[in-house]
């Protein structure tokens, strides 16, 4: 198959077109250097060059304040909910909202490391809804609070502007992995972000870590040298060799935001519209499709959804297959359907998909 899908796929997933065709076309040789970026040091001029762009290209589009360090790491989100208790619990407890299945783990891991407390656990709903943070208590003296912006499996996510919500003096930590750059975000208000690029901001293998410097100079000592958040600090992302070539598309991607996006207000508002295509069917379809979302929490990013029957949702899936849109099967361990529309999903595939499912529905329902 030589043509293009749209494809659902919950990460990784699809990216911008005209990056993949850039990253193609200077795959063999980088202009100015004559060499791939698979090929070139970690620590040479032109791969220097590569990380200073990506990290100021990110400083303006997230208008990231000097406060705040931007790290390119390795070990996926997963390494983060080790890495935040272990340089931030100390022997304090943190406090977590848990909004499904990736929150869940996060506190887990954190378990092992010492206290975390839940201050907020969805599921008594089933992880349909997200709380009001600005009505729950957190402990001023926790090491931090840690919540997940957008539940990827479940397709739940906080508002814009959740972070202005949350009071307190302890340091808010955020797993932004599924909703990284799909809008603004205060970072100021933040401790520390992390994501994994896998959805929104290039290929697997990189994760973005946004910390306020002061933080992770509170960092315990006796861990790993390279799991030390001050160690990378210190190293500028370059303590080990960084997954270069995640780092270099990640790059073309910043660069797309800015030049064909137009930056993230101009992002949001497109997720916004895509994301009202595919809940407007939901809704208009007289109960056919059950949204799993609470309608206050929808995710914008990972749209989730049953039909009457685990036989149609299989007719459902495969026939929309059959029609090229592809990925579409809910996470195995909740099942449904989930399409995941995130900032590179063209509207014009999420329309495919709209047209697919109008037409689904007056067949079966
Ligand atoms: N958090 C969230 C919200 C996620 O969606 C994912 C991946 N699907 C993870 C954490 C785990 O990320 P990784 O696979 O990069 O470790």
């Amino acid at each position: 198959m030589s043509e293009r899908v749209w494809n659902f796929s919950a990460g990784p997933a699809t990216m911008p077109l005209p990056v993949l065709e850039q990253a193609r076309d200077e795959l063999v040789a980088l202009p100015g250097v004559g060499a791939s970026v698979l090929e070139i040091s970690h620590r040479s001029r032109a791969f220097e060059a590569i990380v200073d762009e990506t990290e100021a290209n990110l400083r303006d589009l997230l208008e990231i304040p000097p406060t705040h360090r931007v790290l390119f790491l390795q070990g996926g989100a997963s390494l983060q909910f080790a890495m935040v208790p272990m340089n931030l619990l100390g022997d304090r407890a943190a406090q977590y909202v848990v909004t499904g299945s990736w929150s869940k783990k996060a506190v887990a891991e954190a378990r092992h490391f010492g206290a975390a407390d839940v201050v907020w656990d969805g599921a008594g709903d089933d992880y349909t809804s997200v709380p009001d943070l600005g009505g729950l208590s957190f402990d001023d003296s926790a090491a931090y609070v840690h919540v997940t912006s957008n539940e990827t499996i479940g397709g739940v996510e906080f508002p814009a502007g959740f972070e202005g919500h949350v009071r307190g003096r302890a340091p808010l930590v955020c797993d932004a992995s599924s909703d990284f750059l799909s809008r603004p975000l205060e970072l100021s208000r933040f401790g520390a972000i992390y994501a994994g690029a896998q959805k929104n901001a290039g290929p697997a293998g990189l994760t973005i870590v946004v910390l306020d410097e002061a933080l992770a100079a509170r960092a315990a000592d006796g861990i790993a040298t390279i799991l030390e958040y001050r160690t990378l600090i210190e190293h500028r992302s370059l303590y080990n060799t960084p997954p270069t070539f995640a780092v270099y598309v990640l790059m073309l991607v910043t660069r797309w935001l800015r030049d064909e996006i137009g930056g993230l207000d101009k992002m949001a508002e497109r997720n916004e519209e895509k994301a009202a295509l595919l809940y407007d069917a939901i809704d208009a379809s007289d109960g056919f499709y059950r949204g799993h979302a609470r309608p206050e929490a929808r995710s914008r990013m990972n749209v989730t959804w049953r039909l009457p029957d685990e036989g149609l949702e299989e007719t459902f899936v495969d026939q929309a297959r059959a029609e090229g849109l592809v990925e579409l099967k809910g996470h195995r361990s909740v099942g449904g359907i989930r399409a995941s529309i995130y900032n590179a999903m063209p509207v014009e595939g999420v329309r495919a998909l709209r047209t697919f499912m109008d037409g689904f529905a007056a067949r079966h329902a």
